[in-house]
């Protein structure tokens, strides 16, 4: 049975370290709030505390240094995106599939509003003015977020 069914962690929010960065698109997508984090590590924690977000790093001084300041974190080993996923997915019990309703705008982080234009679905961001559409790497998205289940045993 998974974790999936009736809490898939809406309410997590992360904030993930300079190595990682890739990912942060990735949990936007799927409809989490992710940030980006380039600057010093005593911030990082600060603001991890403040807004209650779990850190996503590769770097263990960091790790512990969170662990130690009652954070949660994630000390990640793996490079790939979707083995990244499927940790986040059986720790957190977050989705790993695409909600059209859900999605976050994968520059800013700033939730999408979904419209449909001659049968074709389009998001905007309110914030950036970015608008994005299924296009040619649709098809690539979608194999990461299978991947990602897979690995995960949900599928
Ligand atoms: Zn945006």
């Amino acid at each position: 049975m998974s974790v999936m069914n009736d809490d898939q962690g809406w309410d997590r929010k992360f904030v993930v370290d300079a190595m990682l960065k890739n990912i942060v698109s990735w949990l936007r997508i799927l409809g989490y709030d992710a940030i980006y984090w380039g600057g010093e590590d005593d911030e990082l924690l600060r603001l991890a505390k403040q807004e209650r977000r779990i850190i996503l790093t590769m770097d263990r001084d960091l790790a512990l240094s969170a662990l130690r300041n009652g954070l949660e974190v994630i000390l990640i080993m793996e490079n790939d995106p979707s083995d990244i996923l499927a940790n986040l997915a059986s720790r957190y019990g977050i989705s790993l599939e695409f909600n059209p309703n859900r999605t976050r705008c994968p520059i800013c982080n700033h939730k999408l509003t979904l419209s449909r234009n001659e049968g074709r679905e389009e998001w905007l961001c309110p914030n950036c003015g970015k608008r994005y559409w299924k296009g040619s790497h649709w098809k690539n998205i979608i194999k990461v977020f299978e991947d990602s289940q897979k690995k995960s045993g949900l599928i």
